[in-house]
């Protein structure tokens, strides 16, 4: 058996771990907790590492790591997506766990936080090799998950596929259909309606929510979007049919701009047809770096995360940052957005529709009863609404950005569960 390669490249930047680890240390010492509650908060409860072997279509054997970790399970059930992706290790997925477990209790589910990944790049796989990797991984972690316990979505590199054949190869080994197991499924197996575009559609709420509040509106607002994939990509759409002018986009292969506004469905034919927004004909070329410097009223990072550090925030021009990525801004990054009178919006708040709506997929199938779509989008922007409301109102009384506004709603309820729950034994 020969062992893939998969050691990241070294980072250039903080860490996410030390990002998510610098944000809650701000959030204790802002709620006055003690080092033990702190040491509760900053712990994952459960993780697990596994092998993941992979037998490829020509007959060799490779192996993937594969880890899950539950952060937080006080309020609920873990809950967190699956990432595929070769930068996965143990330190990334514990940031991306705990940052479910803030965001979670930020919008008020009634669940935990946790995160999974393999660290396999699905781009060098068939449908059948990534099929056998997500069964494997499944076996692997299969103690660990359930409807109750720890529940997968999507995320980077995993889609509504994955998430049937989780729920198959889980299901399988129980005896029966769990459809419960897994959020972000397709419609045919129990999926909600509405899910698909559930975190773009919750970027966009927030944006005119934050607008709305400095007494500006969707329509007209320039926007630039970095990052052109389920969660980007959906976003330039409904921001492109609500009225704002989508002037920048990019991808991991470049970008585009046009400064009268993209044709954001022509633009999405083109990806069907391609596989990236680069070569477009409405527009100029940009490169990542120029998409993050656009002179817009809204950036949107919907990439990577620590994509705005010491170096590239300081070249942001836009009023408004929306991040719709997990971890897209380093703590450096974010002093510097302040400092320059930045606003940005988290993404414990702003790409929370995608858990909101997966919560109702999970309710849905536990009742065994589906909503329509109309329900499920008012409900999206009750929730999504409704929490920006909180969070903004917690930084005006307590002078606080809306990120450390955030994330002070969301350990305190964590914590606020700890102490009632008390300490076992
Ligand atoms: N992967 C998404 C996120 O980071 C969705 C998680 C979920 O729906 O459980 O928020």
């Amino acid at each position: 058996m020969t062992t893939q390669s998969i050691t990241a490249p070294t980072p250039t930047h903080q860490s996410p771990l030390a990002t998510a680890h610098a944000q809650l240390a701000g959030a204790v010492e802002h709620l006055g907790y003690d080092d033990g509650m702190h040491a509760m908060l900053a712990t994952p409860r459960r993780e697990i590492h596994v092998a993941v072997p992979l037998r490829r279509d020509d007959g060799s054997t490779v192996l993937f790591h594969g880890f899950r970790v539950q952060h937080n399970v006080s309020r609920g059930p873990g809950k967190g997506g699956l990432r595929f992706h070769p930068s996965v290790d143990i330190d990334e997925v514990r940031a991306l766990a705990m940052w479910m477990t803030w965001k979670c209790a930020i919008v008020d589910l009634p669940y935990g936080g946790a995160k999974g990944g393999v660290a396999v790049d699905p781009s060098q796989h068939s449908a059948a090799e990534l099929e056998r990797v997500t069964r494997r991984y499944t076996s692997e972690i299969m103690p660990m998950i359930g409807p109750d316990t720890d529940i997968m979505a999507p995320d980077m590199g995993t889609d509504e596929r994955t998430m049937a054949w989780v729920m198959d190869t889980y299901s399988v080994n129980r005896g029966y259909t769990i459809p419960a197991v897994v959020t972000g499924k397709p419609i045919a197996v129990g999926g909600s309606l509405g899910r698909g575009t559930a975190t773009s559609a919750g970027i966009v709420h927030v944006t005119e929510a934050a607008l709305r509040e400095a007494g500006e509106q969707l329509e007209g607002t320039t926007v630039a979007v970095q990052g052109f994939g389920k969660v980007g990509g959906h976003a330039a759409q409904i921001f492109a049919r609500r009225g704002a002018r989508v002037v920048a986009v990019s991808d991991q292969y470049g970008g585009v701009r046009a400064d009268d506004g993209l044709d954001v469905a022509r633009l999405l034919e083109h990806v069907a047809a391609t596989g990236s927004v680069v070569g477009f004909d409405g527009g100029d070329p940009v490169s990542n770096a120029e998409l993050l410097a656009s002179d817009v009223d809204v950036l949107v990072p919907a990439a990577i995360q620590g994509v705005l550090d010491a170096e590239t925030a300081p070249t942001v021009r836009a009023r408004l940052v929306v991040e719709g990525a997990n971890g897209p801004t380093t703590t450096e990054g974010d002093a510097i957005l302040a400092k320059n009178g930045i606003t940005v919006v988290p993404d414990v708040l702003a790409n929370a529709g995608g858990v909101v709506v997966s919560y109702f997929e999970w309710v849905q199938a536990n009742q065994a009863y589906w909503w329509t779509a109309e329900e499920i989008a008012q409900k999206l922007e009750h929730r999504m609404v409704a929490a920006y409301d909180d969070v903004a109102g917690q930084a005006r009384r307590e002078g606080l950005s809306l990120r450390d506004a955030a994330l002070t709603i969301g350990v305190k309820r964590v914590a606020e569960a700890h102490q009632i729950r008390g300490l076992y034994p």
